[in-house]
C-alpha cells in the first residue's frame, strides 16, 4: 500500500459584521472571520494539507487572493479542487486530524457537528475525521483563528477502476505486442537449437 501525508495551517483575523464559518459550519459568533474568501481558516488548512499530500502546491497557487472571481468564496469551491486533485493522483483519504486555536468562540460544544460537516464535505466517516481545539496561551493572538491540520492519504487499490477506456485499448495492445515478441523469441530459441553439426565436414 502507498501512501502519502500532507500538512496544511492557516490562520485568520477575527472581524466584527461577518457571518462565522469554521469547516463549512455557519457558527453563531458576534465576529466572523476576515478574508477575500469567507475566511474558513479549518477548510483552507485542509485544503491545504490535502494538495500538499500530492505535491500539487497550495491553495494560493490554485486561488490567488488577488482574484475577484473568489471574493466571499464558499471555501469548500477550493477544497473540492483539491480532492479532485488528490483523485487524479490516484490516491483518496484514510484520515484527517485538525486543531484549531482560537480563544472564542469555544468549539467543544459544537466539535460534533463541525466533525459530521468536514465529514461530508471530505465524503469520509466521521470516525476519519479529527477536530480539536485549543486556546492560544501565551501566544497574544485572542482575536485570531488558527487552524492545523493533516491528512493520510492511500493509492487506490483499484486502479482499473481509474482508467479510461483509451488507456485498457493502449494496455490491450502493449500485451499483445509483448506476447507477440514472446512468441517471436521461443521461436528463435528454436532455431538456435538446431543440431549445430548438420554437414558431413567434422573431422
Ligand atoms: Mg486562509
Amino acid at each position: 500500500m502507498s501512501l502519502r501525508i500532507g500538512f496544511g495551517w492557516d490562520s485568520h483575523a477575527f472581524k466584527p459584521g461577518v457571518p462565522l464559518k469554521i469547516g463549512g459550519l455557519a457558527i453563531d459568533h458576534p465576529e466572523g472571520l476576515a478574508g477575500h474568501s469567507d475566511g474558513d481558516v479549518l477548510l483552507h488548512a485542509i485544503t491545504d494539507a490535502l494538495l500538499g499530500a500530492v505535491s500539487a502546491g497550495d491553495i494560493g497557487s490554485f486561488f490567488p487572493p488577488g482574484d475577484p472571481r473568489w471574493k466571499d468564496a464558499d471555501s469548500s469551491i477550493f477544497l473540492n479542487v483539491a480532492l479532485e486533485e488528490i483523485q487524479n493522483a490516484g490516491y483518496r483519504i484514510v484520515n484527517v486530524d485538525t486543531t484549531l486555536v482560537l480563544a472564542a468562540p469555544k468549539i467543544g460544544p459544537i466539535a460534533s457537528d463541525l466533525r459530521d460537516r468536514v465529514a461530508e464535505l471530505l465524503d469520509l466517516k466521521p470516525s476519519d475525521v479529527g477536530i480539536k481545539a485549543k486556546t492560544p496561551e501565551g501566544l497574544n493572538a485572542d482575536h485570531v483563528a488558527q487552524a492545523h491540520a493533516v491528512v493520510l492519504l492511500e493509492k487506490v487499490e483499484d486502479e482499473l477502476g481509474l482508467l479510461s477506456k483509451a488507456d485498457v485499448a493502449e494496455m490491450q495492445k502493449q500485451l499483445e505486442e509483448l506476447i507477440g515478441e514472446a512468441q517471436g523469441a521461443g521461436r528463435r530459441r528454436i532455431s538456435l537449437h538446431r543440431p549445430p553439426f548438420d554437414t558431413e565436414d567434422i573431422t
